[in-house]
């Protein structure tokens, strides 16, 4: 890669077409740039540009394009895949315009905005967003990866929802990708995550809900396996209008975390049920008495509280994560995930996570999309400290598994290596082949990759 010196001419000239917006190695705010919430893939690129609109993208991209530089892409942070070794990192985070269009029930998002603006604005017409477990994460980078939310099992992955994709691509042209126009573009960028191009701004359907019954049910790690295998049985009868998931927690002794949490292992099982709250505490009492509980936080919420339910950290942090879907979680798949991570395992992962699916999740897209895993019963993922270890847990279920991962819990360097199995071998070379149209020299390729396939 081009460094150092030998980038200040290049990027004075890109200087003049976003004014003060380019940032070199060295200069004030280059760091805080690329500070983002997981610090795992250190970016070192040769210059970053903050853009402020579509128009701004365009330039950044002709630019890099006409250079040969690779392109980078952060909003949050959220999501570090491959490290940007030299190239142009394109920061979104001034790109936050939200607009609800009520009775359409729709939202327009731009580039760089987080969940918990969408969630607000949309609130103010008693409607919702299929966002995930923390409202701080990029709109953007969740939805094109597929975005798995509280909601799912009821509505779907979020990219189900979407219906216009307002896109720069490698040629430095803007489009909009809808059902009826660039088709192949608007397959591929809603579950192809950011190999495609700059997404400049999103349009998607909004849900009628502005309350829910949900939160947390924390148990002590000596009733893990009770808890565990519980849950799975009560996965089993549980309606649509009930999104759950359980995580095992191994959380450090450090101030950061709650007190009940530190430095000892905890049972997390999170709700959102739609149905009332009476009907709700009826569903969840049989969990309730499956262990002894630390902490109990069901309770009625307004939607924009929804972020309680998983209350992820907020605070950046290092950390690689791993995926798996799971065919099926019958008992032994819990007893051997309980060998792997249950109390006395020789367990370095901070979180191991399993959410179910089915319901909505499980059906295919209206508009089809290049989100797959229609066929997975759980999703299991972790999230671990810096490590050489292999991910043991992850692999040791590998017999449930559909071989396939969910990218959006693919984080770290060498996730990218992985990027294939995210996806059926069909959609896969769709993929390949829409990227060697669109994106012939992977100008985009700091990301979960697919290299162009003509
Ligand atoms: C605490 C936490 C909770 C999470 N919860 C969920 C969850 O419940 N469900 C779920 O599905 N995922 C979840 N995720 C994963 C998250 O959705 C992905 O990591 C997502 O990629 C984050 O996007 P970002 O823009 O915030 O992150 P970034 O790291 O800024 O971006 C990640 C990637 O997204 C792409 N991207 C972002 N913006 C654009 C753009 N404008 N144009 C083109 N490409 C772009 C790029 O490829 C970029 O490399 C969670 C992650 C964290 C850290």
């Amino acid at each position: 890669m081009t460094t150092g010196k030998s980038m200040e001419q290049p990027a004075a000239e890109l200087s003049e077409r976003l004014p003060g917006r380019v940032l070199l190695p060295g200069d004030d705010g280059f760091a805080q740039e690329l500070d983002g919430f997981n610090q795992i893939s250190e970016h070192s690129p040769d210059m970053i540009a903050v853009v402020a609109d579509a128009a701004d993208v365009r330039e950044a991209v002709s630019f890099a394009a006409a250079r040969g530089l690779p392109v980078a892409v952060q909003a949050t942070g959220h999501g570090p895949s491959t490290a940007a070794d030299g190239g142009l990192l394109i920061s979104t985070r001034l790109l936050r315009g939200v607009s609800i269009d009520p009775a359409a029930r729709i939202a327009r998002v731009e580039g760089g905005a987080q969940w918990f603006e969408v969630i607000e604005a949309a609130a103010e017409h008693g409607l919702a967003p299929l966002n995930g477990s923390s409202p701080l994460t990029g709109v953007i980078g969740y939805t094109l990866g597929g975005g798995l939310g509280l909601m799912a099992r009821k509505y779907g992955y979020a990219a189900d929802h979407v219906t216009a994709v307002e896109i720069v691509t490698a040629d430095g042209q803007s489009h909009r990708a809808t059902a009826d126009q660039d088709t192949d573009l608007f397959w591929a960028a809603r579950g192809g995550k950011g190999n495609f191009g700059v997404v400049t701004a999103i349009e998607f359907r909004l849900v009628p809900v502005s309350r829910l019954y949900g939160g947390g049910l924390f148990f002590a790690g000596e009733a893990t396996a009770d808890v565990v295998h519980a849950w799975r049985e009560w996965t089993a009868s549980v309606p649509e209008d009930l999104t759950s998931s359980l995580a095992l927690l191994r959380m450090p002794d450090i101030e950061a975390v709650p007190p009940f949490l530190r430095g000892r292992l905890t049972v997390h099982v999170r709700i959102a049920y739609l149905g009332s709250a009476e009907e709700g505490k009826q569903l969840v009492a049989p969990l309730r008495s499956a262990g002894p509980l630390v902490v109990d936080t069901l309770a009625e919420m307004p939607y924009t509280a929804a972020g309680e339910i998983h209350n992820d950290p907020t605070e950046p942090i290092p950390y690689s994560e791993r995926s798996m879907m799971l065919r099926t979680l019958d008992e032994a798949a819990v007893d051997a995930l309980l060998e792997l991570a249950g109390p006395g395992a020789d367990c370095i992962d901070l979180v191991v996570e399993l959410r179910q699916l089915g319901g909505a999740v499980g059906r295919p897209s209206v508009v089809p999309n290049a989100v797959d895993h229609r066929d997975a019963a759980f999703a299991l993922s972790t999230l671990s400290l810096p490590d050489d270890r292999p991910p043991l847990v992850v692999d040791g279920m590998a017999p449930w598994g559909t071989g396939r991962r969910y990218l959006n819990f693919l984080a770290g360097p060498d996730s990218s290596r992985l990027a294939e199995s995210g996806y059926e071998p069909a959609t896969f070379s769709r993929l390949a082949a829409i990227k060697a149209r669109v994106d012939p020299d992977n100008l985009f390729r700091f990301n979960h990759n697919i290299a162009p396939r003509p």
